[in-house]
Order: C-alpha cells, then sequence, then structure tokens
C-alpha cells in the first residue's frame, strides 16, 4: 500500500488526506497545533470548491450552515457601480457560499479523523525532510521521525517553513496591505445574498460577507456577517493606538447600515488584521514531494479563490495518485494538471489587487473608469463571472472542469 505522509491539516491538508485514503493510500498527517479551533472570517466557497466538497461527501453540512452568494457588488463611496457579477448571468446553477473559516476547518479535520486509513498526529511541528534512496521520512521539532513515505504532502499554508528549504521558490513576498476583519451576528438577516464591497480610489476598501451560521461548535444557529476593512500593514499600530471612534464614523458614513455591527466593537482587541503572501514556486513537485495549497501559491484573498484553489489541489493530486502506475508519473500528471490554472489565478490576483489595495491614485482612477465598461460588455462581463467562480484558465481556451470521479479503483502499491 502506498504510504503518504501530509504536513498540515489545514483545507489542502485535511481534503488530500481523505482523498488520497479513499484512493487507497495510507495517510499519516502531522499537524503542528496541538488543539486545531475553527478560527478565522467569512470565506468564499466558488463552484470549484463546492464540487470538490461534493466529491468528498460534505458539501451538504456547509451549505446548510452557509450563506447563498448570488452577487458581487462593488461601488464607490459616491454610489457608483464599478462591478455588479451575478454567477446566474453565467450559469443559473452557480452560486457562491459565504461560510465562516472555521465550519469550514472543523467539517474537513472531523471527516479527516473519522476516515479510515487516516492517522492525524497534533502538536507535530515538521522541521525537516529526510530521503533516502526510495523514500522520504518527516522529522518533527521534538526529534520524533515519521516514515518511510513514498509520497509527502506538504500543505503547511503560506507562511510554509519548508518551501524556505526547497529551494524551488521564485517569489514570497508579504503584501504591504492587509486588512482587518471583525464576525459578529445579524440576528435580521441585514446582510443577504451578495458580497457588498465600497472602494475609494484604491486606498480604502470595505467588505461585507454574509457568513452563513459561523462554526458548528459555536453552538448557535443565528446568521453572522464579516465586516472587512482594508489597511496599509504599516498603518496598523496607529491604528490601534487612535480612538476607535474615527473609523467607526468613517465605515458608517461609507455604509449605515453597518451600525449595528459596529456598535458591537468596544476595543481594537476584537478585530484582527490578516496580512497575505504572494508565493510562486518553480516547481511543486521533487522526487515524491508535493507542495499543495497556499504553501504552494498563497495569493491575495482579492479574488477570493484561496480554500478553493486548496481543494482542487488536493482533489487533483489524489486523482492523479489514482490513475499513475508510479508517485513519480502521478506527481508529473499533477504539476501538469494544476499548471495553467493555477498560473491565471496567481497572475490575475498579483495583478489586480494594486487595483484595489494601494496608494495609487492613478490605479484607483483607471479601475473606477474602465471595470464599468467592461461590466457592460458581455464577453469581458461573462469573463470576469467566471474568474470569480474559479472555473478560467486564461483570457481565452477552455474552461477549467473539475475532473469527474476516476473510474479506475485503487492504485497499486509502488
Ligand atoms: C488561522 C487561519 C485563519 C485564516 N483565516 C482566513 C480567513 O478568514 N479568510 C480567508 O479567506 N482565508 C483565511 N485563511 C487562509 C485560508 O484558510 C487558506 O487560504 C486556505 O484554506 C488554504 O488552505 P491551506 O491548507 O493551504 O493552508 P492553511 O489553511 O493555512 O493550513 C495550513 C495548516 O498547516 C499547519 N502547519 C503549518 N506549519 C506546520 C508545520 N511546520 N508542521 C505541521 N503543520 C503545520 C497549520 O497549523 C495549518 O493547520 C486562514 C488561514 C489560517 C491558518
Amino acid at each position: 500500500m502506498t504510504r503518504v505522509g501530509v504536513i498540515g491539516c489545514g483545507t489542502a491538508g485535511a481534503t488530500s488526506a481523505i482523498l488520497l485514503a479513499r484512493a487507497g493510500c495510507d495517510v499519516t498527517v502531522l499537524e503542528r497545533v496541538a488543539e486545531p479551533k475553527p478560527i478565522g472570517a467569512g470565506i468564499m466557497l466558488q463552484p470549484t470548491g463546492q464540487a470538490v466538497l461534493a466529491r468528498l461527501g460534505l458539501l451538504d453540512p456547509i451549505a446548510t450552515r452557509g450563506a447563498r452568494i448570488d452577487r458581487l457588488w462593488f461601488r464607490t463611496d459616491r454610489g457608483r457601480t464599478i462591478v455588479d457579477l451575478h454567477y446566474a448571468a453565467v450559469d443559473r446553477e452557480w452560486f457562491g457560499i459565504g461560510l465562516h473559516r472555521g465550519l469550514l476547518f472543523e467539517t474537513l479535520y472531523t471527516a479527516a479523523r473519522a476516515e479510515p486509513r487516516v492517522t492525524v498526529h497534533t502538536g507535530c511541528d515538521v522541521r525537516n525532510l529526510r530521503r533516502d534512496d526510495s523514500h522520504t521520512f518527516i522529522t518533527c521539532e521534538d526529534g520524533s521521525e515519521h516514515g518511510p513515505f513514498d509520497l509527502v504532502v506538504i500543505a503547511d499554508g503560506a507562511v510554509s517553513e519548508l518551501r524556505t528549504t526547497a529551494g524551488t521558490t521564485k517569489r514570497d513576498a508579504a503584501y504591504p496591505w492587509g486588512a482587518l476583519w471583525f464576525v459578529t451576528d445579524d440576528r435580521d438577516a441585514v446582510f443577504t445574498r451578495e458580497l457588498y464591497q465600497i472602494g475609494v480610489r484604491a486606498h480604502r476598501l470595505y467588505g461585507v460577507l454574509p457568513t452563513g451560521k459561523g462554526a458548528l461548535s459555536s453552538g448557535s444557529d443565528t446568521p453572522v456577517v464579516s465586516l472587512f476593512w482594508s489597511l496599509p500593514a504599516h498603518e496598523v499600530e496607529a491604528w490601534r493606538a487612535g480612538g476607535l471612534e474615527a473609523w467607526k464614523a468613517e465605515v458608517r458614513t461609507l455604509d449605515p447600515r453597518i451600525g449595528f455591527v459596529l456598535d458591537r466593537i468596544d476595543s481594537h482587541d476584537q478585530i484582527t488584521f490578516a496580512r497575505y503572501r504572494d508565493v510562486q514556486m518553480t516547481r511543486w513537485c521533487d522526487r515524491g514531494v508535493v507542495f499543495i495549497g497556499d504553501a504552494a501559491h498563497a495569493t491575495s484573498p482579492q479574488l477570493g479563490q484561496g480554500a478553493n484553489l486548496a481543494l482542487v489541489d488536493a482533489c487533483v493530486l489524489a486523482d492523479c495518485v489514482r490513475v499513475s502506475p508510479t508517485i513519480d508519473a502521478a506527481l508529473e500528471l499533477y504539476a501538469r494538471s494544476r499548471r495553467l490554472h493555477l498560473r491565471y489565478y496567481q497572475k490575475m490576483t498579483r495583478w489586480l489587487t494594486p487595483f484595489f489595495q494601494s496608494d495609487s491614485r492613478f490605479l484607483g482612477w483607471l479601475r473606477d473608469w474602465t471595470f464599468p465598461i467592461a461590466n457592460k460588455i458581455p464577453p469581458l462581463r461573462d469573463h470576469m463571472i467566471k474568474t470569480m467562480a474559479g472555473v478560467c484558465t486564461g483570457f481565452v481556451g477552455r474552461r477549467f472542469e473539475l475532473p469527474a470521479a476516476p473510474k479506475v479503483g485503487p492504485m497499486p502499491s509502488n
């Protein structure tokens, strides 16, 4: 039986563990956090990510607690619509799901632990890989060694320390801007059905995402909503040192509906600042080792694809392992299968982010004049919707299709 070691039990790690086990592998997952908890804010599950969850049999529990999103509506502070993208304009079956990251985490984590042939070890901070002629061993901070493995899946997230040692990183930079976020109850369902954003040139970005009913472990069925506020990292300290009232007034002026959310904030400590990285590797795979998810290609959340790309990576990897005669062949097939899709989203996110989060007056101005025109031209508008849905592989060319469930049985041992 093929022995697989998975490093990290986040979105990519847990999903690949479940699907590789179902492909016939014996899987050991090593997660750094001793007692992983459902933390984070609202994230968007696109049709691509939903398809993978459906393959896992986990879409229903997530959709039941998620919030259906039909539209992305982005306006300026003067009320001018910059883009108004409805999934249904391209495909009536499509929609997004706004959900708490914690719900996705706890659903996948619970499923991974329950999966036969998956063993999850927590509190294992992986530090190193060691290779002999044909296998890889994983070393943790406490000196323990796990293995031998025929395949090691590195899914340790955007700040992957193992990526640094792999020597195949082309770009690994923190974006100068990040976002403050806050999640709270929206008992009266004030915010529904849309991801709503307001931009003031490129230097202010306000966003609000219906986030479903939160994580299961919250024990509550009340709808929650996530508030996002863009800020350069170097201004966070000044923001924390300042009073909250001036900031609240600025947010309330942009969207008076948010008042009840702001009324629940009485300390800066209730608000988390998240930074993101831009990661590009020259190669994701090498001799029985593969990087997937944020570890391989972290981006800013501008296009809302992070968790979706991680889910697709894991699904494609398991399918490649299932249909290939050897691990080397599976990794070659994986790299080929993921190249176009990942390259498109990495490039688009890198290119678009400064239009929404930067000090550039010019880019904000350019966005406000050109995007509304594109939004009115059906082929361009449809392309933006497909990009949002996660199915593009380029400006032209084939739509990314999730591979159909493989028809062949589990792969033989290497
Ligand atoms: C705490 C947290 C909060 C987040 N909140 C949001 C959010 O609100 N909105 C959003 O869009 N995205 C958020 N993200 C990012 C989003 O979850 C990811 O883009 C997406 O899920 C990709 O998943 P991933 O599995 O590649 O990485 P992650 O989900 O980051 O998972 C990586 C896992 O690897 C583990 N790990 C790291 N280093 C080691 C090590 N050395 N040894 C063993 N295990 C290790 C981590 O503990 C983690 O469980 C958050 C990520 C984290 C970790």
